[in-house]
């Protein structure tokens, strides 16, 4: 057995969106080395000036650690194999292009994409497949010094051997054979000398002596080209695992209008990122236990048996189960760091509680909460004490009931903060409990479900306890 040490990488292009599916990827790649006792890398695939909208991909490098997931190499955090941005890797690319150029693996392509574009609509009405026709490997040596004469722009492409069947493993799905003569000699350069991602994207793993690519099966087409490449070159092979792609809950793929589609999405709506991740490591699995931190999700998951069933439902319901579950988890000064600026954006006021007073709100209403922005309804009444009408109570309440509730506590308003006095003079009076409770936190916040009733009284204060009863009374009075 060799002794390699794993090498992964999670290679986003900057777009300025880290949507849920990358996320993913990048967790899991991050597992895979935390379990292996590998080492992460970073790399920024930065090729395509058009696509750019996260130059020095701060975005992508904040999202990162904010889902916690660290990476050992990368931007920033430097390594050996530097530069991780592929923008300053021109010179790698040029040279690995010279060496398949002396070794006569790759060819010259003058044909213009409008002419291409032809060829593709031909070969579509003849219901061919769409394959480049290597008009070009057949130019003699005369067209090609006219076209070199002329300066004609040309695109290097890589000659296919069109009688080799690869063989590469996939985590997943075991050994995956690719009959090369289904595919086409692709483009390694564009017309501007720039690099296509088919190379740029092999030469970075091969250069960066990665173990194991783990990206969207929607590469999985690229990996027989990129195979060709090393088997050609003489590299060895890395484990390839093609990820089922996320759908949403009616089996489409996820788009931008699917709630939760960007990892933003979900931060502002009060998903915390520990819910993500062990969601995200979840779907795709069945596993017994399902909430897990990052060390027990590094224990639980078995790469070694992946299943390669075809789409994974992301389920925004079962993530906000999670994140539910996550939420009661946090200790009480984590609860209200994270919920602060939810509730600080609507009530201004917050900004002047300390942490230990917000720390004791939110225990009380924390097991109702899916997202930290829930606190914002779950507190609504201790910002504003809600307007009970006649109407309402006998909605709501038994009109005997709650007219002898609203009695006694008339008699007890000095001492309402004696709760279990109160809770003996009810039954004395023969009135069910319950009606006690439903009374008292209607009249509190405006609802007969909530806390209970000591904690309300603790929560909004004595004297508003008391203003809120009084105003509650005074429908009967
Ligand atoms: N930049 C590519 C992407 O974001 C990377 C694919 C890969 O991981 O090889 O899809
Ligand atoms: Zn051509």
């Amino acid at each position: 057995m060799s002794t390699t040490i794993p090498r992964v990488r999670f290679a986003p292009s900057p777009t300025g969106i880290m949507h849920i599916g990358n996320s993913r990827t990048a967790l899991l790649n991050f597992l895979f080395a935390q379990q292996k006792n590998g080492v992460f890398v970073l790399r920024i695939e930065d090729t395509d000036p058009s696509r750019n909208f996260d130059p020095g991909a701060k975005i992508i490098i904040e999202d990162l650690a904010w889902l916690s997931l660290r990476f050992d190499e990368g931007p920033q955090a430097g390594g050996i194999y530097a530069p991780y941005f592929q923008s300053e890797r021109h010179h790698i690319y040029q040279e690995k292009l010279e060496e398949l150029i002396q070794k006569n693996l790759v060819y010259r392509c003058y044909c213009t994409e409008e002419l291409l574009e032809k060829k593709r609509d031909r070969q579509k009405t003849l219901k061919q497949p769409p394959r480049y026709d290597r008009t070009c490997l057949k130019l003699s040596e005369q067209e090609i010094d006219e076209y070199a004469k002329n300066n004609t722009p040309f695109v290097w492409r890589f000659k296919l051997d069109s009688d080799q069947i690869i063989e590469i493993t996939d985590l997943s799905r075991g050994i995956i054979t690719f009959d090369l003569k289904h595919f086409s000699d692709f483009p390694l350069t564009r017309s501007d000398g720039s690099f296509t991602f088919m190379f740029s994207n092999f030469v970075d793993d091969v250069t960066m002596k990665i173990t194991h690519v783990f990206r969207g099966e929607d590469h999985q087409s690229n990996t027989a080209g990129q195979a060709a490449m090393y088997l050609a070159s003489g590299a060895p092979l890395p484990i390839f695992w093609h990820m089922p792609m996320l759908c949403n809950i009616t089996g489409k793929k996820l788009s931008k209008r699917d709630f939760g589609f960007s990892l933003h999405d979900l931060r502002d709506a009060g998903y915390l990122p520990q819910a993500i991740n062990n969601y995200l490591a979840i779907i795709g699995g069945s596993y017994t236990q399902e909430i897990m931190d990052m060390d027990e999700l590094v224990q639980a998951i078995d790469f070694d048996h992946m299943s390669a069933g075809g789409q994974i439902k992301y389920d925004v319901e079962k993530l906000r189960w999670v994140n539910h579950e996550w939420i009661k988890r946090l200790a009480p000064h984590e609860l209200e760091i994270a919920t602060r600026p939810f509730l600080q954006a609507v009530y201004p006021e917050v900004g002047a509680f300390n942490d230990k007073k917000l720390a004791a709100l939110l225990q009380e209403i924390k097991t109702d909460l899916h997202t930290l922005k829930d606190a914002v309804t779950a507190l609504a009444f201790y910002f504003t004490a809600p307007e009970i009408t006649k109407a309402l109570v006998e909605q709501t309440l038994d009109a005997t009931h709650s007219k002898a509730i609203a009695h006694l506590l008339a008699d007890r308003l000095d001492t309402i903060e004696d709760v279990e006095g109160l809770k003996a003079a009810t039954k004395q009076a023969g009135i069910p409990m319950k009606q006690l409770f439903w009374t008292m936190r209607l009249a509190l916040t405006g609802q007969i479900n909530g806390p209970g009733i000591h904690e309300l009284i603790t929560m909004l204060g004595v004297a508003e306890s008391r203003n809120r009863l009084k105003a509650f009374i005074n429908l009967f009075f």
